[in-house]
């Protein structure tokens, strides 16, 4: 048995209000007065004062907006690298991101590549990254995804949709500031949020459990179903407990593995481009079959908060179109060995994969 040796977020800090600390933060990583940091900021923040005029911005610092409204792809990623080394005297002191899954997987790719030579693509994998990256801070603004945490920073390239998974990956610095979350929509707190349930019923129920990923995956689940069973919280409390969710939760799956939702889900952002969490809401409610008490309770969470989910996206497809997305969801073989066990390909066939897709 080889045991992995995990690369954690070296620096934390956590409370209402603590986004205000960030310049307090930052000063004693500013390298000279030539090398900026540089924020990325999801743009849905562009109007917003509350967040923007609170970034310590000194020197040659430099606020970019992100937009979220599809996820990254490594092209993205390069012409921000490109853009940066062009437009700067000297590499960044460090980057910045402030948002969701979206800007903060920005961030560590755009922290990686500022100091490795190529293309993002060439590094979509596994330890493929030779050299440490610049500083790099993680500022979530959405809870649920554990992109917070992870070594991992998803990327859709022009022929895979996989990560720069590197023990440079993650963030030197994170700020958990639960407030920032206060305005986002219900309906897209809801799927992001339930991006932190289903990493617990996948990690929880999955064959590479251990007790390291358990007491991660226990505490974020019972931090869930406070959060969406119960009438008894405030706002703050609701806001608070999820933001600490979605860490417990991404620390469950960085020791184990997820499942069949994230496999299926990774197939259908790939040919349709359906966002991780919403993604993975429209997979999970069909899933009762391997996760039979995981996804009642996800029904019922789902209709206490009157949340409809999209019907009917594979009904026109293809039959090469189906193919497309069975050969992206079976290529991730670890993901199935850890829900259905050793022999997962005589159990999740192509045939029965594809009658899984179309009852979505
Ligand atoms: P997101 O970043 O895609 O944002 C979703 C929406 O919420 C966007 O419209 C955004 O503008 C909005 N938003 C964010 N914060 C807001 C706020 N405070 N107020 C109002 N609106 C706000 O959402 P996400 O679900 O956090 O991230 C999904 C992404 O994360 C995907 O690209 C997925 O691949 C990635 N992901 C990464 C990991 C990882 O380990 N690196 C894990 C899971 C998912
Ligand atoms: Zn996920």
């Amino acid at each position: 048995m080889n045991y992995k040796n995990f690369p954690m977020v070296s620096k934390v800090v956590f409370g209402r209000g603590s986004y205000s600390q960030l310049g307090e933060i930052l000063e004693p990583k500013r390298l000279n007065v030539n090398a900026p940091f540089i924020f990325l900021v999801d743009d849905v923040f562009e109007k917003n004062d509350w967040i923007t005029k609170r970034i310590p911005l000194a020197y040659e610092d430099k606020i970019i907006f992100i937009s979220a409204a599809e996820e990254p792809k490594t092209e993205q990623v390069d012409s921000l690298v490109e853009h940066i080394i062009l437009n700067f005297k000297e590499r960044p002191s460090g980057i910045i991101g402030i948002g969701g899954g979206t800007v903060l997987d920005m961030a560590k790719a755009v922290a990686i590549m500022l100091t490795n030579p190529g293309e993002a693509k060439d590094y979509q994998g596994w330890d493929l990254v030779k050299n440490p990256a610049i500083y790099h801070v993680g500022v979530p603004t959405i809870s649920g995804t554990g992109a917070e945490v992870s070594r991992t920073t998803v990327l859709t390239g022009p022929d895979k949709k996989l990560g720069i998974n590197s023990d440079y990956t993650p963030f030197d610095q994170v700020v958990l500031d639960p407030e920032l979350t206060k305005d986002v929509p219900k309906n897209q707190w809801f799927y992001t949020g339930m991006d932190c349930y289903i990493h617990c019923i996948e990690s929880l129920t999955g064959s590479y459990l251990n007790v390291f990923s358990q007491s991660y995956g226990e505490k974020a689940l019972e931090l869930c179903k406070d959060i969406f069973l119960h009438d008894t919280l405030s706002p703050e409390e609701s806001q608070d407990k999820l933001m600490m969710a979605s860490w417990h939760g991404g620390m469950s799956i960085a020791y184990s593995q997820v499942g069949v939702a994230h496999a299926m889900s990774y197939g259908l952002g790939y040919l349709l481009g359906t966002k991780h969490g919403i993604g993975n809401c429209i997979v999970f409610n069909h899933l009762e079959e391997f996760y039979p008490e995981g996804v009642a309770l996800f029904k019922e969470m789902k209709a206490k908060h009157n949340i409809d989910l999209p019907t009917g996206l594979c009904k026109a497809l293809t039959d090469e179109e189906f193919d497309i997305m069975i050969d992206v969801a079976l290529s991730l073989a670890p993901l199935w060995e850890n829900a259905l066990g050793s022999n997962w390909k005589t159990i999740m066939t192509r045939e029965k994969l594809r009658s899984l897709y179309e009852k979505m």
